[in-house]
């Protein structure tokens, strides 16, 4: 099925992010999370590319296991850091001939310690371009493409970010999946303003669980999201237990997915960090639409 067939009227997408453990026992205890995380039916399944392509082998060999293992359809990640076009041609020909699904086109993020994304001569600078490769010489590969509900970090403007996000959709890209967010009030301002620009893709909301106090600092670090003083407060009254951590994170994801839900949207992406227990809880605790049961 197309991904843009997994969103639409009566129905609900439901996908989970994984990315590609460091060592075989790492790899076990991912899919043995899978396994359970199964049980939510997903519509597809993904896995990260690592930057420079640090990660290509592995990314395409767990998405190619996920799809063997449980018949589930899946998406791999490719962005353009460190590949020319004729090398992301190979990934992607490849990646066809292993049954993958969808791509994620991504640009990917500049080297540790640069500000700027350089493209590799011979590669491409934009995430568009990537869609444009991909829409031009693989039009099997359903395309998913990242938008920014508070902008992305390196844009000139949030009105220059939503018109990259209209070039990527223009170029083929089938569905939207967003940066992890906390404030419902940043996603449905995005999601109103695309709509305001004709983007008509689905526009699906990336949840990330937090569930314990750590995990704040790196979140905030890796992609600058704006978590809300409740749910720091939430974390910090239980600074010294975990389980009260986990507890107050997955009722504040549980509050936010819900409202999300009643609000219209079209599918769920869970950036589920290769366990289950937190998307389980979450899960659980709301009520999806009809179709997704
Ligand atoms: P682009 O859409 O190319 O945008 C990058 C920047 O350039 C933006 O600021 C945009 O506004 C600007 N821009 C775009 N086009 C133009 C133009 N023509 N003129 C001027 N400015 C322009 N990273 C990984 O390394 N591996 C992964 O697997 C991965 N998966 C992700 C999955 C999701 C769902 C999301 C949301 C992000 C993911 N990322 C991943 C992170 C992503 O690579 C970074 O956010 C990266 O910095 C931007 O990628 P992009 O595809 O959005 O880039």
């Amino acid at each position: 099925m197309s991904i843009s067939h997994t969103y639409g009227p009566g129905k609900f997408g439901l996908s989970f992010e994984l990315f590609p453990p460091k060592t075989p026992a790492g790899e076990q205890e991912m899919f043995r999370h899978l396994e359970h995380l199964m049980a939510f039916r997903p519509s597809y399944v993904t896995c990260t590319y690592g930057a420079g392509g640090s990660t290509r082998d592995k990314t395409l060999d767990i998405v190619t296991q996920a799809r063997r293992r449980f018949g589930v359809p899946v998406a791999s990640h490719l962005t353009c850091v460190g590949s020319t076009v004729d090398e992301l041609r190979a990934y992607l020909a490849e990646a066809a001939e292993r049954g993958v699904d969808h791509i994620v086109a991504l640009r990917g993020d500049p080297p540790r310690g640069e500000t700027n994304f350089r493209p590799v001569e011979g590669g491409l600078r934009y995430a568009s371009e990537l869609v444009d490769l991909v829409r031009r010489e693989f039009g099997q590969f359903g395309i998913a493409v990242a938008g920014y509900p508070e902008t992305h970090q390196e844009a000139v403007s949030p009105q220059a970010d939503l018109e990259n996000l209209r070039r990527k959709v223009e170029a083929g890209g089938d569905i939207v999946i967003t940066q992890l967010f906390y404030v419902n009030d940043d996603f449905f301002r995005f999601r109103e303003r695309c709509w305001q620009l004709g983007i008509r893709a689905p526009i699906v909301p990336g949840i990330l669980p937090v569930t314990n106090l750590a995990q704040i600092q790196r979140i905030t670090s890796m992609c600058g999201a704006h978590l809300p003083a409740q749910l720091s407060k939430a974390l910090s009254a239980a600074e010294d237990d975990a389980d009260r951590q986990f507890e107050a994170g997955i009722a504040f994801a549980t509050g936010q997915v819900q409202e999300l839900v009643d609000a219209g949207i079209p599918g769920l992406h869970f950036y589920v960090l290769n366990k289950s227990p937190a998307t389980t809880a979450v899960l659980r605790g709301v009520r999806l639409p009809a179709a997704s049961a």
